[in-house]
């Protein structure tokens, strides 16, 4: 934590990152560098030196990420209300509220609404039915696979058809119709202010190539600061560069080995570009780590995928003592779980919190068994990344009403309402859609009356309720009211259709709470759609400091973040790097880089665990287990660098299979040895 002023601990290469003056800075550092705090240090110096706080832009990858900043800044500095004048968000968050003021230009209705994914294949599939183009023929591609390939072309900037042509041949009969769709999609979410999230990116970036918004728009801020700009992709590099041409007033802080986004179009070599392309620009190096002791960074170092030469990153560290990092092998998976679960109680025993510790996985489901194991000893956890909070059916229902309130155009959001009621069905709500998501007639009463008549029987009565209520929702003034208003229209139809009601109906309560907090309800459920909490408990910000419970992550939810105990499971090829991503070797150097990310999150303590034995693995026969190579990360090189720990059985006898394999229980070795 920080002591007083925003100088107060830092090395002097952080301190001449944070005192710079103008002219573009980039801060190219390892992992664990200082390059979050400097960048946050650099803010408040920004606000002593007198920039107001408003005139500063705050770009990160989470909005957790972006209110700790700014929060921290305006504790450091001196300006009154610093942290409710500084601009901090995510790329998309922040092109919400600027398309927000621009709507009119960008020929949008007044109102918008965010689509996540989920929302996006509605949209696709609403219009292959207006185009005939469901049930008829068998192989058309699904709604979801068509946003696949629209999303990808966007994003690489490669036009469909040659993406189809390339990556998706099965899908050449069809290519034309595909096309037609594609521009009916996009004409469609115009009509109906309905923006992907790839939307938001290209509207902020066409905003600011106007020649007459542009400026206003990136004139508000004389400071842009960006923290891990290895994971931008190419329009919010231009957004960048539109917003402080020649770099002027530019902050931007990476480390390449750390860039894990590529599947969603982004690219590392950007970071680099970015030095090249700005003829004024400072670059400072990092490469102290104040995060880990010298024996975790051996061991990172090897590992660090990316550039050779002069241009490597080697961390070192002043913490010379400490344990090198531990390989468990244990013969399963379920002895993986059971072990990991001995080691994190075993710590806890020792003194450790839950919440000192972390365990790591590359997939949101490796974590399967490990729950059930954490569940069955009583171990509160809770899990970031996988299936979000605003995944489950009654948030997206809930959001979708809030949405209503505000565009009535929105027919992803109707679609979706409708259905909740009994009698229904997608292609009945497809036709009621026509009086209530018309384009040019807005929240109009006499058109609910006539979606009413047209709906069956036995929905009417609970439709008139949801519409009247609905209604009356919107004629509310106060937020937190508005949103009550939606609950209630949800209350009857959730009571009806899950056995559950109540505990979704306390997340709604939680919602409305935390909605009455915010200053505007369309920008909270926008922020909800774009960052979704990984759980309601989320929702209240941080928990408090007497709750304890052990953090279950994905490695992409822990980028940037630190434990000093970490855990990482299934360290075998097919898990870590995973099966779908061995097909290219840019896969498997983006896997390398999730590798590196998930090792330099730990301060003290490292453990890896290799089952030697994984179910459904990639070379398993039927059901039957197979023998799992180890991770082809842990190479010779850095097997040097750890402590290898073997906690598999004795074989037994001449039956090599084991007796686990025949849904034996093994008794372990006794771990208090091991831990102590
Ligand atoms: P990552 O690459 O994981 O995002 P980072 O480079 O952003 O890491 P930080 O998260 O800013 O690094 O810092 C890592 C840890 O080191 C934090 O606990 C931070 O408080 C601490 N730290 C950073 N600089 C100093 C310093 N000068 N003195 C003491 N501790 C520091
Ligand atoms: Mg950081």
């Amino acid at each position: 934590m920080f002591d007083t002023g925003w100088d107060a601990g830092l090395d002097d290469a952080q301190l001449s990152a944070v005192v710079h003056g103008d002219g573009p800075l980039v801060i190219l550092a390892g992992a664990g560098t200082g390059k979050t705090r400097t960048l946050t240090a650099r803010v408040a110096s920004l606000l002593d030196r007198g920039v107001p706080a408003e005139r500063v832009l705050l770009l990160t990858f989470t909005r957790r990420a972006a209110d700790e900043m700014v929060s921290r800044a305006a504790r450091l500095c001196t300006q009154p209300d610093a942290g409710q004048r500084l601009a901090g968000g995510t790329f998309h968050a922040v092109a919400h509220a600027v398309i927000g003021r621009h709507t009119e230009a960008l020929g949008l209705p007044p109102a918008v609404s965010v689509l996540d994914r989920a929302d996006a294949t509605d949209v696709m599939d609403l219009l292959r039915h207006d185009h005939g183009l469901d049930g008829t023929d068998r192989r058309f591609p699904r709604a979801a696979t068509l946003v696949d390939i629209y999303s990808r072309a966007v994003n690489t900037g490669v036009p469909a058809r040659a993406l189809i042509k390339t990556d998706f041949g099965w899908v050449q009969p069809h290519v034309d119709a595909v096309m037609e769709l594609f521009r009916a999609y996009v004409a469609r979410k115009r009509d109906r202010g309905l923006l992907d999230f790839d939307d938001l990116l290209l509207a902020w970036r066409s905003l600011l190539a106007d020649p007459v918004v542009g400026p206003q728009i990136a004139g508000r801020w004389d400071h842009v600061l960006v923290d891990e700009y290895q994971d931008v992709n190419a329009t919010q590099v231009d957004i960048v560069h539109a917003l402080r041409p020649g770099g002027h007033g530019l902050t931007v802080v990476g480390d390449d080995a750390q860039a894990i986004y590529g599947f969603r179009g982004s690219d590392h070599a950007h970071l680099r570009s970015l030095v090249q392309e700005l003829p004024e620009v400072t670059v400072v190096r990092l490469e102290r780590n104040f995060r880990s002791h010298q024996r975790l960074l051996d061991l990172a170092n090897v590992v660090r995928p990316g550039a050779e030469g002069e241009h490597r990153i080697t961390l070192h560290s002043d913490r010379r003592e400490g344990r090198p990092a531990r390989l468990v092998r244990c013969h399963d998976a379920p002895a993986e779980a059971r072990i990991i679960v001995d080691s994190v109680l075993e710590a806890h025993q020792k003194g450790r919190r839950l919440r000192e510790q972390a365990v790591l996985m590359r997939a949101a489901a490796h974590s399967d068994l490990l729950e059930v194991e954490l569940t069955a000893r009583g171990v509160p956890f809770v899990k970031y990344g996988g299936l979000k909070f605003l995944e489950a059916a009654h948030v997206k229902d809930f959001v979708a009403a809030v949405r209503l309130l505000d565009n009535p155009r929105d027919e992803v959001a109707w679609y979706r309402l409708l259905r909740l009621h009994d009698g229904i069905g997608p292609a009945r709500a497809r036709s009621l859609l026509g009086s209530l998501a018309d384009p040019e007639l807005s929240a109009d009463l006499d058109r609910h009356a006539e979606a009413v008549a047209a709906a069956p029987a036995m929905s009417r009565v609970a439709l008139a309720a949801s519409l009247s209520t609905l209604a009356d929702a919107r004629s509310r003034n106060r937020i937190g009211e508005r949103a009550r208003g939606c609950l209630e229209l949800l209350r009857p139809l959730l009571t009806a259709r899950y056995r559950d009601w109540s505990a979704r109906l306390g997340d709604l309560e939680r919602l409305v709470g935390a909605a009455d907090q915010s200053p505007d309800l369309a920008a909270f459920v926008a922020e909800l759609t774009l960052d979704p909490p990984a759980s309601t408990s989320d929702l209240a910000g941080p928990p408090s400091q007497d709750d304890d419970y052990l953090v279950l992550s994905t490695v992409h939810s822990a980028k940037g973040l630190e434990w000093p105990v970490v855990h990482v499971l299934h360290l075998v090829d097919g898990s870590f790097p995973s099966d779908m991503a061995l097909g290219t070797p840019e896969g498997v150097e983006e896997e390398a880089r999730l590798f590196y990310v998930a090792l330099t999150r730990a301060a003290d303590e490292l453990n890896l665990y290799a089952p030697l034995r994984m179910p459904h693995h990639r070379h398993a026969r039927d059901d039957r287990h197979s023998m799992a190579p180890l991770s082809r990360f842990l190479d010779d090189a850095a097997l040097d660098r750890v402590e290898v720990v073997d906690l598999t059985p004795p074989r037994p006898g001449a039956d090599p299979a084991g007796a686990a394999a025949r849904g034996t229980r093994v008794a372990l070795p006794d771990l208090a040895d091991l831990w102590a």
